[in-house]
């Protein structure tokens, strides 16, 4: 056993803000995955790469160095010496990333580089494949979901938010499609370890929600 906690679900079950709550109570570190798929995704695109050219990405690969180092305790993903954070939440990125992801040659490559910070420290990693491949031997394992139509008016009102024009149907279609993709993929398919605790976080408020993880996690529940 390895003392982590992997938490997998769709895109927009709220994975990275309950991790980053209960990294903090538990003193852990948070590791992002998703944004190491995206850091490859804005690769392919200034290289323009098209995402699905998987035999030209295997050939390039070696070129691409993905780091993840922490400033005032942020996650930023640097890509041959420059930081990209900043340019892995859009829309377009999320899209070529979930195409970029399905290659093993990838897949392969980030997962040895998220094993390896596991090892380094006592992380709570969020993803597609954590308890299924990255971390299978975690201490605790989650697969946080929520119904389609909660993701999309929460991805909604957040970019509402941040004051970006969007429209509710269209965030509906791009969940219901990059579930679709991530489910259906060859390479490490999203679905939950056998021994997964399934939270459905439709419900329930974020704190609620990082309130069970603390709690699994120091085995009171
Ligand atoms: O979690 P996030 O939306 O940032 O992930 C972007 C894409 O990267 C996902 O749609 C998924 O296809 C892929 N991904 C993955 N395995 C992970 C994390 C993300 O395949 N562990």
């Amino acid at each position: 056993m390895i003392d982590a906690i992997a938490i997998d679900g769709p895109a927009g079950a709220g994975k990275s803000t309950i991790a980053k709550m209960a990294a903090k109570e538990l003193d852990m570190i948070y590791v992002d995955t998703g944004a190491m798929y995206r850091a490859i995704a804005v690769w392919t695109h200034d290289e323009n790469i098209p995402p699905d050219a998987e035999e030209c990405i295997r050939d390039r690969l070696d070129s691409v160095n993905v780091t993840i180092t922490y400033k005032d305790s942020q996650q930023r993903v640097m890509l041959n010496d420059a930081d990209v954070t900043d340019r892995l939440r859009d829309e377009e990125t999320g899209r070529r990333a979930s195409v970029v992801s399905k290659h093993r040659c990838v897949r392969e490559k980030l997962v040895s580089l998220q094993q390896e910070l596991a090892k380094s420290s006592r992380v709570i990693m969020d993803g597609r494949d954590i308890g299924t491949r990255v971390l299978p031997e975690a201490r605790l394992k989650i697969f946080l979901t929520a119904s389609a139509k909660v993701r999309a008016k929460r991805r909604f009102d957040e970019l509402k938010e941040k004051g970006v024009e969007c429209d509710l149907d269209t965030i509906l279609e791009d969940i219901k499609k990059r579930d679709f993709a991530d489910e259906t993929r060859k390479e490490s398919p999203l679905k939950p370890a056998e021994d997964a605790v399934i939270v459905d976080s439709s419900e329930m408020t974020q704190e609620e929600v990082a309130e069970t993880i603390i709690r699994l996690y120091s085995g009171k529940l």
